[in-house]
């Protein structure tokens, strides 16, 4: 075992009371006020640790964003941590279900792994580094947004506008259950899908009609002939809406279509695809539009560079680093778009995301920091 990771054990106590801690602060995404509870606890741990300089991005509708910098002035280009604070749980979801740890040392309580392990690692990946007088020479960010439950709305913007300032993003989502990185996420996006018949009465002439819902069925059929789950493609109708009475011929369907891809020219052709169905039924009409989604975090040749180098930082501590991918998107996918190099699922070993068994493996945590820290100290890229 190496001394780093000797060291990082030794403050598995510290960890564990700042999970809770951070855990007890209930934010709800559309909670302003409560999550920018914890966004205050957040800036004074920013600048107890050192920060050059801590920005508050305002917010109207959620939480305040903070972007905080250590190392300003030093040279190379920035490593940036990106974490949110927000979770999908309700106020008083911890009252119901308050925090506790069961007898194999796994901490369980609302957003403990998404995201307030992750949090806690790199807050205590920076205050060891610190301790130790090992802050490396060179910028660190951290970007705390608060709405990636809802999508990443109102923080998208600054994602954009600061990722392409940094050399590399550590997206501080859960890992797997192995505790692997994730070095692939799939492209997810959502298609409405409205379908216009006509009505007539059922009775005396269902003839004059134009069935939408006749229409849907032929269209959900032609959707559903579009997956290619061997080579990571799904498109699934999801819902479905249509009809107005019992005796008339339906004039009006929407429906709504998940897909998922898991390279970006898959997503287009996807897309492509549903862009031009044609109507089936004569005198039908489709609308069809994209509502909201992502493109895919590709496993390319930076991706695999960027997982092998933290592999071997990683192993040079005596840990195991493996990599798996994800069928959901995050802040990742974003980052990705833009060209950037980024690593996701750098959070602690866990389970259960939106969901009642969500729970963080205590003591992957340890683990978890002395892979970062590694990775502050000696990260090297590619063209410096
Ligand atoms: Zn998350």
């Amino acid at each position: 075992m190496s001394e780093l990771l000797t060291f990082f054990q030794g403050r598995r106590g510290d960890m564990v009371e700042l999970l809770k801690t951070l855990v007890s602060y209930e934010t709800p995404t559309r909670d302003k006020a409560s999550v920018d509870k914890m966004g205050a606890f957040m800036e004074a741990r920013f600048n107890e640790l050192g920060a050059s300089s801590v920005t508050r991005i305002p917010q109207t509708e959620v939480g305040d964003l903070l972007l905080a910098k250590w190392n300003e002035g030093a040279p190379g280009k920035p490593i940036m941590f990106l974490i949110h604070i927000d979770t999908v749980w309700p106020l008083g979801t911890l009252a119901e279900r308050p925090t506790y740890i069961d007898d194999q040392d796994r901490l369980f309580g609302p957003g403990a792994i998404d995201m307030k392990g992750g949090i806690t690692i790199v807050l205590e990946t920076l205050r060891g580094l610190k301790d130790r007088g090992e802050m490396p020479d060179r910028p660190i960010w951290v970007l705390m947004t608060s709405d990636e439950e809802v999508g990443s709305v109102y923080s998208n913007a600054t994602i954009k506008a600061e990722s392409p300032k940094v050399g590399l993003v550590l997206v501080m989502e859960p890992a797997t259950i192995d505790e692997a990185l994730k070095t692939m996420r799939k492209g997810v996006a959502t298609y409405r899908l409205d379908i216009e018949g006509l009505p007539s009465h059922a009775g005396n002439q269902p003839e004059k009609g134009v069935n939408a819902i006749i229409e849907f069925a032929n269209q959900a059929l032609i959707i559903n002939r579009m997956n290619d789950l061997k080579n990571g493609r799904s498109v699934s109708v999801t819902m479905v809406e249509g009809g107005s009475a019992t005796n008339v011929i339906p004039a009006h369907v929407t429906a709504f279509v998940d897909t998922r891809a898991i390279s970006v020219q898959q997503f287009e052709e996807t897309e492509g695809m549903l862009l031009e169905l044609q109507a089936v039924v004569p005198g039908a009409k489709l609308k069809i539009e994209r509502i909201n989604g992502h493109t895919p975090m590709e496993r390319n040749d930076a991706m695999v560079g960027n997982y092998q180098q933290a592999k071997r930082l990683g192993e040079a501590q005596g840990l195991t680093i493996t990599e798996a991918s994800s069928g959901g998107g995050s802040d990742g996918n974003t980052v990705a778009s833009l060209g950037v190099a980024v690593l996701d699922g750098l959070g602690p070993q866990g389970d259960g995301l939106h969901a009642l068994h969500e729970h963080v493996v205590l003591n992957s945590m340890p683990r978890r920091c002395t892979l970062i820290a590694a990775m502050l100290k000696d990260w090297v890229f590619e063209e410096e």
